[in-house]
């Protein structure tokens, strides 16, 4: 059964690979199963499931958690379908096929995990932080975006991609002048940002 998962995995893995679909590299993976063991959380909302990989690696490191995921593309959220069922994890995973901007999620998470459109992160982090329980946790991925953010804004080819910066830039500000959450930024993976509910 490990075996076989394990090829799933890599399988998921390439798919993503030839698709361009971004998914969480191994290093905020592991960042992200610790953080899930070490404050043992036990429902997730994830924002952007693309084809499920970061859902199923979650569900895979702890054996009662429970995630939900959103997703607004449809031939991703219908892949993430099918890899859930390979998995036999549609028991713990539940997958809503809408634009997370146009959803309403009932019930409370430990832990929001965002990693959909980078421009929409403050949107994100307002909307959902309804559904999170009093000590719980907003994990924010793609704080750096390639390297971007650190760079001179001249160094940076488009008007487009510029414009995505100056929003992860303003996300920071955001968060870090957020009275209610405090944040830290780990210079994990592509970056991930951990807010951390005030008590
Ligand atoms: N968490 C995944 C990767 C997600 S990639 C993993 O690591 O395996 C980001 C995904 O967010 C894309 O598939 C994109 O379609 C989706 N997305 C972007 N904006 C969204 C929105 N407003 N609502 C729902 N999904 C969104
Ligand atoms: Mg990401």
């Amino acid at each position: 059964m490990v075996g076989e998962n394990y090829q799933m995995l890599k399988e998921m893995k390439s798919y993503a690979k030839e698709n361009r679909i971004p998914i969480m590299e191994d290093e905020g993976i592991d960042f992200l199963t610790t953080f899930i063991l070490k404050h043992q959380i036990k429902r997730v909302l994830e924002v952007g499931t693309a084809i499920g990989y970061s859902a199923i690696m979650m569900a895979l490191c702890q054996p009662t958690l429970k995630i939900t995921s959103i997703e607004r593309d449809e031939v991703r959220y219908l892949e993430a379908l099918k890899n859930v069922k390979k998995f036999h994890l549609e028991d713990r995973i539940t997958l809503i096929f809408k634009d997370a901007l146009d959803v309403k999620i009932e019930g409370e998470f430990d832990l929001i995990f965002l990693d959909a459109a980078k421009s929409q992160n403050i949107n994100f982090f307002q909307l959902f932080s309804k559904n999170l329980v009093s000590d719980g946790y907003i994990i924010t991925d793609n704080m750096y975006f390639h390297g971007l953010v650190e760079k001179q804004e001249r160094e940076i080819k488009t008007a487009n991609l510029r414009s995505l910066v100056r929003k992860i830039k303003e996300y920071i500000s955001f968060l870090n002048n957020n009275p209610d959450f405090n944040t830290i930024i780990y210079r994990i993976g592509d970056g991930v940002a951990v807010s951390e509910k005030k008590k």
